[in-house]
């Protein structure tokens, strides 16, 4: 799992993500992630919440998609960012 090898590296970490993974981590101390599991299925889903002042919450998978602004401008019409920090949050409280 390549994620974990680089959570095992944190400095690296850090130059991957940027400020996102400043974020991502500020998230998780606050305990904005919540998993979501299904039933049957065993699937899960990540309910991550932002940052913003209005405590946005975002339906999250941590591989590969988020609902909020930064998901769709950032890595996916500009790809500057692997992931946005909800995603981070999530693989984070997960690990
Ligand atoms: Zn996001």
């Amino acid at each position: 799992n390549l994620f974990l090898l680089l959570v095992s590296k944190k400095p690296s970490l850090h130059f991957l993500f940027g400020k996102n993974f400043e974020g991502a981590t500020r998230i998780v101390d606050q305990r904005g992630v919540k998993r979501i599991s299904g039933n049957p299925s065993g699937r899960f889903i990540f309910q991550v919440t932002g940052e913003s002042r209005k405590k946005d919450q975002y339906l999250c998978f941590a591989e590969n998609f988020c609902a909020c602004y930064s998901f769709f401008y950032d890595v996916v019409n500009r790809g500057e960012q692997l992931c946005c920090k909800h995603q981070l949050a999530a693989r984070l409280a997960a690990s």
